[in-house]
């Protein structure tokens, strides 16, 4: 039996399909136009609202900055559609709701509510031509990037997200991101300025960094550094030290502790502190293996169930063809079997291993046999390989920007993952208000010169 031929053009196979296409293409046009109106018109109404529904709010508030300040708002040149200037309005003096006057740029049509963040005159003279784009649309009050970083994921660089919110645009989208915003919003209210370069969590110094940075780090450490250890703590990990000794000395220990998750960044803003991003292991899988792909440097991937780190490792492969994999292997061995891992391993020449058997079982076996093993940089990273393998799915990236990323995997394995996340959230957050409460009984602990952690804790009373 012959093929069919798909001949290209209106007469082929598809022709049907491409006339159709074409029609689609043209509604979609007109949808594009339509859409961008009812944004306009949805700003109009909701800034409308605003302005009348809290009339006297405006008032009192003009009123307020008129007695600070002898002026009522205060002009800041930013830079609009196709860079024409705009004073970016904002009420004069001190005090709560500052930035109000923006919803006048928003009526004027200055600004809308969903675009990319408006720049000075000075930041829009460095846009490069690739990203002149973000000058087609209003600047917005809302945007991915800004929505990312109230809870620590926006580890793109800002123009990236820019340039995916200014050619994706779309109404549906816009609602979207408005609603996750309010909600990221109303859960983390306003950030505290203040981001130390430590955190403390119970004593233990958690890395305030960001993602950029820390890959960095792992790479100049794998390159030529000392040996390191690397661990990422989340309210989990945090609840299990509380109680597990070993592994919390483990913590003490490592060369650097990491950031990981939503609760952290809640439980930095009980604290009043500013977590800088939300640096977990599995947004820095792909970022590691894309910069060590470029430093020529490898990776073994110890752990999971078998197949899976192999899987993982192909997919990055795809990815990276030039990532150098050095072994892959299962987290499924006996005691006996170890000694031969870790000579795999060496034999391998790794340069990072990541180890994933879960908390805190990854951790002390790469305490165990750190000084046995060569690779320069090691660091447990949990599940990881389950997620990258496509073994289990992760949450969409709408659910994490609003820090429901915990939720997806409650309902994924809900009998292993109920207690961590129903009882250990609470109780985590629990313990974060007992240290805001008496900060002095969890005084940071830091290496002291022989390596040792100092300022032992003189906290008593364990849960
Ligand atoms: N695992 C392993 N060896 C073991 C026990 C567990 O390799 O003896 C693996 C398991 O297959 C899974 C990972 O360790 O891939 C633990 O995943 P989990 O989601 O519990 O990690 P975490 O939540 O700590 O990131």
């Amino acid at each position: 039996m012959t093929k069919p031929i798909d001949i290209p053009g209106p007469l082929g196979a598809r022709g049907h399909r491409r006339r159709f296409s074409g029609l689609r293409r043209l509604l979609h046009a007109l949808l594009l136009v339509a859409g961008e109106w009812v944004s306009r018109l949805l700003d109009l109404v909701i800034g409308l609202a605003l302005l009348v529904g809290l009339a006297p709010l405006w008032a009192a508030r003009a009123l307020v900055s008129q007695f600070q300040a002898g002026t009522v708002l205060t002009r800041t040149p930013r830079l609009g559609r196709f860079r024409a200037p705009f004073e970016l309005l904002g009420f004069a003096g001190r005090g709560p709701l500052r930035t109000l006057p923006v919803w006048l740029n928003i009526l004027r049509g200055d600004m809308a509510i969903i675009g990319p963040r408006p720049l000075t005159p000075e930041e829009g003279e460095a846009v490069p031509v690739r990203d002149l784009a973000r000058f087609s649309v209003r600047p917005g009050l809302l945007s991915p990037y800004r929505l990312r970083s109230r809870v620590g994921i926006a580890h793109e660089q800002e123009s990236e997200l820019d340039r995916d919110l200014v050619y994706g645009q779309s109404l549906r989208g816009d609602l979207g991101l408005a609603a996750r915003s309010l909600v990221a919003v109303a859960m983390g209210g306003k950030a505290p300025a203040e981001a130390p370069p430590l955190l403390n969590f119970f004593g233990i110094p958690v890395i305030n960094t960001t993602m950029a940075e820390a890959v960095g780090w792992i790479i100049d450490q794998a390159a030529a550094g000392e040996r390191r250890t690397l661990a990422f703590v989340n309210p989990d990990c945090l609840n299990i030290a509380w109680h597990n000794e070993t592994y919390k000395q483990f913590l003490l220990g490592a060369d650097r502790v990491l950031p990981d998750g939503i609760g952290i960044h809640l439980g930095c803003r009980m604290l009043g502190t500013a977590l800088r991003e939300n640096v977990n292991g599995t947004d820095l899988f792909p970022r590691l293996c894309e910069a060590a792909s470029q430093a020529g440097l490898s990776i073994y991937l110890l752990g999971a169930r078998p197949g899976i780190a192999e899987a993982a490792a192909n997919k990055m492969h795809e990815r990276y063809p030039g990532l150098l994999i050095a072994g892959a292997r299962d987290g499924y061995f006996s005691p006996e079997e170890e000694a031969g891992v870790v000579a795999e391993i060496n034999a391998s020449g790794a340069a990072i291993l990541l180890v994933a058997f879960g908390v805190p079982r990854q951790e002390l076996w790469i305490e165990r046999w750190r000084t046995d093993l060569q690779p320069r940089v090691c660091l447990g990273v949990g599940g990881l390989f389950d997620f990258y393998s496509g073994r289990i799915s992760r949450a969409p990236v709408w659910l994490r920007e609003i820090g429901f990323e915990w939720v997806w995997r409650l309902l994924q394995e809900p009998k292993r993952m109920w207690r961590r996340y129903i009882i250990g959230n609470p109780l985590f957050l629990s313990r974060v208000w007992q240290q805001m409460r008496h900060p002095e009984r969890f005084p940071l602990m830091v290496q002291g010169a022989a390596g040792e952690p100092t300022a032992p804790s003189t906290r008593s009373d364990r849960l």
